[in-house]
């Protein structure tokens, strides 16, 4: 039996990873949950998988749901305190970390420091903090399993195999909805177009992320510090039919991809599973029936946020906690309509200008250079 605490568990990864624990009863059982606002689904979660303890965004929120609970035993918590106590539960074995964004990298850090293995959507802990975490992923000796489709791909791509004969990750993008749309165009796509992801189906912001291709971005600094490859031996690969979900490519020219269905319960099953495998739902893939799968090169003249990412990992450490969080700022800034889509990009890209890179000494040091990154883009956003 594997106890999991689930970060998250109101959001697209959360349900599906739940599904796989209703599905497994005989090897999962939750420990602890977390949530930011959504009560109702939240309740439901507590009534089907009886937690001891959950957390949610605030106080105000905390309150509310103890009401809704009412007499349940299910201990209700708040705020960064909450989510940390739910990432450290003492009987929790592994952590699914799949808060978004930079909000996620308090909890899965003290998770690590706890010692619980991690099975890492937020990819966002890497971006901001890749050295540190890695670091104390080796100090307490816990296991770091990616569930981003792409880096499960890379990880079961890996198996059997040794990294010093790697030449080559290629991780691939679906290039998202505005594959072929011209530059013009994309100044006016609304924020309904940008949700309407071709095969993945997912939260609002990597779904904002996928779009711009700022997720691909951020994929590629996940690579970096999960494989411990350096950035020119990460490129990538637009697949618009997401049927091969990345690949590594060996000195002796062999290349091993992972295919499958586009769908998370996969890689989620296989983080929480690994080295087994369990039924998960995912319909087989049926190669007949594709009409075929292609490949080409990123434009990064149309999607400059790729680029972004590459460069923040050259200009220094701090850099991609920057590049993140003025990210995080403009796609809620391109949600709320007070944005053109193309202005992502440039914010972010205004906003790195501005930055000194240094090297990162602590989580603190994180969170600040974080929070420094926010209030830059957001002045910037005044103008726009
Ligand atoms: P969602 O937006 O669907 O869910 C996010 C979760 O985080 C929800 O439970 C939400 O709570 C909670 N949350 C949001 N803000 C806070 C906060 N400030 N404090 C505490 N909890 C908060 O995101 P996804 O499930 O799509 O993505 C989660 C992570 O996984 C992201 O880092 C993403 O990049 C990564 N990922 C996602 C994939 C996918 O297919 N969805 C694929 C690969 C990686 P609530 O909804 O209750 O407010």
């Amino acid at each position: 039996m594997k106890n999991l605490t689930i970060l998250g568990s109101t959001g697209s990864i959360g349900v599906s990873t739940l599904e796989i624990v209703a599905a497994h009863p005989e090897k999962f059982k939750v420990i602890a949950l977390t949530a930011g606002e959504n009560l109702d689904l939240l309740k439901e979660q507590i009534n089907a998988f009886a937690p001891q303890l959950v957390a949610v965004k605030n106080e105000e929120l905390a309150l509310k749901l103890e009401r809704m609970l009412s007499g349940r035993k299910t201990a209700v918590m708040h705020g960064v305190a909450g989510m940390i106590a739910a990432a450290t539960a003492s009987d929790t074995h592994m952590v699914v970390a799949a808060i978004v964004g930079a909000a996620g990298l308090l909890p899965t850090a003290a998770a690590i420091e706890a010692g619980k293995d991690i099975a890492l959507a937020n990819k966002e802990t890497l971006v901001t903090a890749g050295r540190l975490i890695m670091d104390m992923v080796k100090a307490r000796g816990v296991k770091l399993y990616p569930v981003d489709s792409e880096h499960s791909a890379v990880f079961q791509s890996l198996q059997g195999h040794r990294k010093e004969d790697v030449r080559r990750i290629i991780l691939t993008a679906s290039g998202g909805p505005f594959l072929n749309l011209s530059g013009e165009k994309l100044a006016q796509v609304t924020v309904k177009d940008a949700l309407n992801h071709p095969n993945w189906s997912m939260g609002q912001k990597i779904t904002i992320d996928s779009a711009s291709m700022m997720n691909k971005g951020l994929e590629v600094i996940e690579a970096r510090w999960l494989f411990h490859m350096p950035a020119e031996k990460i490129s990538v690969n637009i697949h618009p039919q997401s049927i091969i979900h990345s690949m590594v490519e060996y000195n002796d020219g062999c290349v091993m991809a992972q295919m499958g269905i586009p769908d998370m319960k996969a890689p989620i099953a296989y983080a929480l599973t690994y080295p087994g495998r369990v039924p998960t739902g995912v319909k087989p893939l049926d190669l007949t029936m594709l009409s075929g799968l292609t490949f080409f090169n990123p434009d990064i003249v149309r999607f400059p946020a790729l680029q972004l990412a590459y460069r923040a990992m050259e200009d220094g450490e701090s850099m991609p906690t920057v590049m993140n969080a003025a990210n995080e700022v403009a796609v809620a800034a391109f949600l709320s309509g007070r944005i053109k889509f193309t202005d992502i990009a440039r914010s972010i890209e205004k906003t790195m200008d501005l930055h000194h890179p240094r090297t990162l000494s602590s989580i603190e040091d994180v969170i600040e250079i974080d929070q420094w990154g926010r209030e830059r883009c957001s002045e910037l956003l005044q103008s726009f």
